[in-house]
């Protein structure tokens, strides 16, 4: 039996049993004990023969070795791009690239499974959200700009929209799949032939791209996807013969890449860091809320840049909000990702879980009041107790800076004046969320929050057909939709 933490709702809401497990099978995926780069349409050894581990963050155990590409390889990959660019790519009429973009997209589809179960075993997150959410998102990119290769000139009237050469694309390890396809699809659509790197920790899904890519027959060199660690993506950034940098991931790298482009003819968007305000008014639907905020902060374990890390709660029905969400917070399952009643799963790496915990010391000594559900870990790998900071104030580390983890801090607000002065009062300006019966208090919120993202009465929705980007320290350009076009192409 569970415990309670002795609320009405904690003890309606916390059974008096346990869910069976009901782990995911993996005896349907195929994984290689060694992995190699993929450049010109096959699968080759790095010049300087280095390798390095994934493991799987839930058990700590090793699933394959992983190339790592020097700058000669990051050459090799791009004179393969700029080769298909010119020779091939460049040429195809726009209808018939569509068509490879659309397989690209069915066979994401048809081996769907696999690529959910080697999400979850290689990042850590539940297997409900890579099979429900990442997988299916990442097909429906493939999808949506599939439909655009043909109609750029409908997208773009009277401008002549023309491709840029290649795009160097670098990625980070919370949505491995996903970001690969947003970065990879509107590539394609525009033209473009590409050089990606994953993360370091989550390389896998990208390298069964590779496999699927190739199987998929699009023409050699089109898209060349490449591991290592930060090196190899500075080596990228640094490589002359590239026209457009795609980077999501910290800002600190960010910042990097920027100052190392300036001055040169490179295009470049960021996707960067980002410290959500999720704001939620007396009038909002309280039970709704409640969902909506442990969805915004605790999906994904807080591994989301646009993670509604921050919550405001407006001061009448702050008591009411906290003893709700304290009481579902007892009710969610951390634990082994590969299984269906998981809500929380591994943190992805022993780096990020010490940062998390870094975080949550600060917090402590910082004078905020600290909860946690009363769950148990599991005895191996890495996991974090989903995390409640009370009276939290504007000055804290813990408010400024982005944990990127299952961390909650909450403050209260009496005036939408005051809700707004807080929430824009911070470097990053990513994404936010307000909960309210009011269409007219979401107007007002919504054109004056300083957020390339703001969601009205739900949570972390996201959509092929819908930009996202960021402002300030968020970084710049836009992906998805229309917008997520642009960056792609010169007029
Ligand atoms: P990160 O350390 O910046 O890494 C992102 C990617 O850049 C990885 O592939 C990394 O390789 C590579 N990299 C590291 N140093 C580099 C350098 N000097 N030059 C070029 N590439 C370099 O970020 P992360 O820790 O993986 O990801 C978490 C961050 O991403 C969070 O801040 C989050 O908010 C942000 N994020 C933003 C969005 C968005 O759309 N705005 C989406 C997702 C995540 P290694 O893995 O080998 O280090
Ligand atoms: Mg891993």
């Amino acid at each position: 039996m569970k415990k309670t933490n002795g609320s009405p709702e904690a003890s309606t809401l916390s059974t008096a049993w346990d869910y069976t497990p009901s782990p995911e099978s993996t005896e349907h995926i195929h994984l290689e004990k060694q992995y190699e780069l993929f450049i010109d349409g096959k699968f080759v050894k790095p010049g300087a023969g280095k390798y390095f581990d994934t493991i799987n963050p839930a058990t700590e155990q090793k699933i394959a070795s992983v190339a790592e590409a020097d700058e000669k390889d990051v050459n090799k990959a791009v004179q393969a791009a700029r080769k298909a660019y010119d020779k091939v790519w460049s040429r195809m009429p726009a209808a018939e690239r569509a068509k490879y973009i659309y397989r690209i997209a069915r066979m994401i589809q048809e081996r769907s499974r696999e690529f959910a179960v080697i999400e979850s075993m290689d990042g850590g997150k539940p297997i409900r959200e890579s099979r429900d959410i990442d997988v299916p998102l990442a097909a429906n990119h493939f999808f949506y700009y599939a439909g655009w290769a043909d109609k750029l000139e409908y997208a773009f009237p009277n401008r002549k929209p023309n491709s840029l050469g290649v795009a160097g694309q670098i990625i980070p390890w919370n949505f491995p799949l996903l970001m690969a396809a947003w970065k990879i699809a509107p590539a394609l659509a525009t033209g473009n032939t590409v050089v990606l790197k994953p993360a370091e920790t989550t390389p896998l899904t990208a390298l069964k791209l590779a496999e699927l890519i190739r199987d998929s027959g699009l023409p050699d060199g089109v898209v060349n996807i490449i591991t290592g660690a930060g090196k190899t993506g500075a080596a990228i950034v640094g490589h002359p013969d590239i026209n457009k940098i795609a980077f999501t991931g910290s800002t600190d790298v960010g910042k990097l890449i920027q100052k190392t482009l300036a001055g040169t003819s490179k295009k470049l968007t960021l996707e960067l860091g980002g410290k959500a305000a999720n704001i939620i008014f007396e009038d909002a639907p309280i039970d709704q809320a409640v969902e909506g905020i442990i969805n915004g902060i605790f999906f994904n374990q807080g591994h989301v840049c646009c993670a509604g890390s921050r919550l405001f709660v407006q001061e009448g029905i702050a008591d009411t909000v906290i003893r709700k969400l304290k009481a579902r917070m007892e009710s969610l399952i951390v634990g082994d990702p590969l299984d269906k009643n998981t809500d929380i799963g591994a943190i992805n790496s022993k780096g990020q879980l010490e940062t998390i915990n870094r975080y949550i010391e600060i917090g402590k000594n910082e004078g905020a009041e600290i909860h946690q559900s009363s769950c148990t870990l599991p005895g191996k790998g890495y996991f974090c107790k989903p995390t409640l900071f009370l009276n939290a104030s504007q000055s804290h580390r813990i408010v400024q800076e982005e944990i990127f983890g299952p961390v909650l801090t909450i403050q209260t607000f009496r005036t939408v004046e005051e809700v707004i002065e807080k929430a824009n009062n911070i470097p990053y300006g990513l994404s936010a969320g307000v909960w309210t019966d009011k269409g007219s208090k979401i107007f007002n919120l919504t054109s004056r929050l300083r957020a390339g993202v703001i969601w009205a009465n739900t949570y972390n929705k996201f959509d092929p057909t819908s930009p996202f980007g960021g402002y300030k320290e968020s970084g710049f350009g836009r992906e998805g939709g229309l917008h997520g076009l642009q960056p792609y192409l010169k007029f």
